[in-house]
């Protein structure tokens, strides 16, 4: 089992976790983009010559726990990804958002984010 897949497995919601740190900067990362809504940043395990993350400032745990009123923050999130992809070189030949929920869904972090992922080809089913 991946280690990432077996995280899943444990990783419990609720609390501070990683992402906050990273939000607070009490864990220097290289911030791509931060803005008064969210940020982001490499991933520290890239599954893809280039994978980073999007993540809000609001500590949303997942993203079953969003509300009707987080539409808009969501629709951020989307944008923000859409045009650091762009500004990645990602366009011409496409690329990946992925938002794990829950165990099944593989999350590890409880703290709403989401991955993009680009510079090969991506298969389907995933894993
Ligand atoms: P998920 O499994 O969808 O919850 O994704 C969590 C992601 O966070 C994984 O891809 C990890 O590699 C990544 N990650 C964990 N710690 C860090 C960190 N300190 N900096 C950047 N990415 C991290």
């Amino acid at each position: 089992m991946a280690d990432e897949t077996a995280k899943a497995q444990t990783a419990q919601p609720g609390g501070d976790t990683i992402f906050g740190k990273i939000i607070r900067g009490e864990i220097p990362v290289d911030f791509l983009h931060k803005d008064d809504k969210c940020v982001a940043f490499p991933d520290v395990n890239p599954q893809a010559p280039i994978h980073f993350l999007v993540v809000p400032r609001k500590p949303i745990t997942s993203l079953s726990n969003t509300e009707d009123g987080d539409a808009e923050l969501l629709g951020h999130l989307m944008i923000v990804a859409k045009n650091l992809a762009a500004k990645q070189g990602l366009d011409d030949n496409g690329y990946r958002l992925v938002i794990n929920n829950g165990k099944h869904g593989g999350q590890s972090v409880y703290h709403l984010h989401i991955h993009i992922l680009g510079g090969r080809q991506m298969g389907w089913p995933p894993g």
